[in-house]
């Protein structure tokens, strides 16, 4: 379909990577090792391969530093897996990698081969045509299993000696493509908690006025919760930063009922009724006041109790006001004339069990004026953003190497539980 001969390595290696079906339920992590393997030894990198759970590799490509331990390493992080798709609702195949007009179309090129290959080319720019030996070890990581919750990738990763072993003090990970001429930054998600209210009550003869039935129970607890919901969407709407940016998803906290069961008959009072709500609680919201609000509405009526499906036991966000990395990535940006629009994550990353472990993680991929279209029908990247995204990384590793700040080598400053 094209020809690669006048291509950019780095946007053959992107393709070729792309090619690799590393999608859901059965994804080729096989094939992803060996490939990654191979663009390791080109670099001349260090690899090491981590089975934490059998068949789900975790592969580390390392560029030495100079200053062995006595400086916290940067891991540059990236998820192999992708998401299934639709093929009928493709115009192009989604393993095939072709570029049409400049677009590269795959499942993954946003989400996140991309950045994984943009890590690895830097290096390549770096080490091998500008000579740079960097003062810290540069791990590239590339984890199993993000798109399906990471407990058999990063997860389970985190309580190993060998993450311990990587000295991390810094961690990139993923962000968002964004429309609009800046990249995102993310520095904090969203807790997600699935929550099962039952309500209990008298039963009866659907004829009758008995008091004490769930029903108008649960009506007045729901009203409780879609209450804070009109409340938090009002934020969303009308909330600003100190710095003028209005609020986004990641400020408010969201509560949406899901699920409703219950009853036996169609004439008969049911002793019980339950709800669902799926809740995202933004880092602005301390974990401990929305629990004692859901306290305080479930207490409001007797006989209502409530029981988590999901449980995120606890959230750290990464600050960003006086923090060296931080800086390092502005200057970098400025320096490219690029802006950067730091905000909050609306859904779930593996950052979260890296901030979790207490180390500070940066979620960017340097994609802007580019349709959001992760898991979408059509995915692509324009060759010409993949290979800015590139250059700013070729411009932030060093950045990042160089930081001298006695803070950036103690990560634990940089992660504050909310
Ligand atoms: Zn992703």
């Amino acid at each position: 379909m094209t020809d690669t001969a006048a291509e950019h390595i780095a946007v053959t290696n992107f393709r070729r990577y792309l090619r690799v079906k590393t999608v859901h339920p059965e994804p080729d992590y096989v094939g992803a090792e060996a490939l990654l393997r191979e663009f390791g030894r080109d670099l001349g990198l260090e690899a090491q391969v981590h089975n934490v759970v059998p068949g789900k590799p975790i592969v580390i490509l390392t560029w030495r530093g100079t200053h062995g331990k006595s400086l916290k390493s940067l891991v540059l992080n990236s998820h192999i897996d992708v998401v299934p798709v639709f093929r009928e609702f493709w115009t192009q195949d989604p393993f095939a990698a072709n570029k049409v007009n400049g677009r590269i179309y795959a499942r993954g090129a946003q989400d996140m081969k991309c950045v994984g290959i943009q890590y690895l080319e830097a290096i390549r720019v770096l080490k091998l045509q500008r000579g740079y030996m960097p003062k810290r070890d540069i791990h590239v990581m590339f984890v199993p299993d993000e798109e399906i919750g990471g407990h058999d990738g990063m997860e389970k990763f985190i309580h190993t000696p060998e993450w311990t072993a990587l000295n991390a003090g810094l961690v990139l990970d993923e962000g968002l493509g964004n429309p609009e001429n800046a990249y995102k930054v993310y520095h904090g998600e969203r807790a997600p908690w699935w929550i099962k209210v039952s309500v209990k009550g008298e039963t009866g003869h659907g004829s009758q006025f008995i008091e004490n039935t769930p029903g108008p129970k649960l009506q007045r607890v729901m009203a409780k919760f879609l209450a804070f919901r009109d409340e938090q969407e009002a934020q969303l709407k009308a909330g600003v930063h100190a710095d003028g940016r209005p609020f986004s998803l990641g400020d408010v906290t969201t509560v949406n009922l899901t699920m409703l069961s219950g009853g036996v008959q169609w004439n008969v009072i049911p002793n019980q009724l339950d709800m669902g709500f799926d809740i995202r609680i933004s880092p602005r919201m301390p974990l401990a006041k929305f629990r004692a609000l859901l306290d305080a509405w479930c207490a409001s009526e007797e006989g209502v109790s409530y029981e988590f499906i999901q449980l995120t036991p606890c959230n750290f966000v990464t600050p960003l006001d006086n923090n060296p990395w931080w800086h390092a990535l502005q200057a970098t940006a400025k320096a490219r004339d690029v802006a950067l629009d730091p905000t909050v994550f609306p859904a779930a990353t593996d950052s979260r069990y890296v901030r979790r472990a207490r180390v500070p993680a940066l979620g960017i991929s340097p994609m802007r004026n580019t349709p959001v279209l992760l898991h979408c029908h059509d995915e692509y990247l324009d060759e010409s953003m993949f290979l800015e995204g590139l250059d700013f990384y070729t411009a932030l590793l060093p950045r990042l190497d160089e930081v001298v700040d006695p803070t950036a080598e103690d990560p634990k400053l940089w992660t504050v539980e909310c």
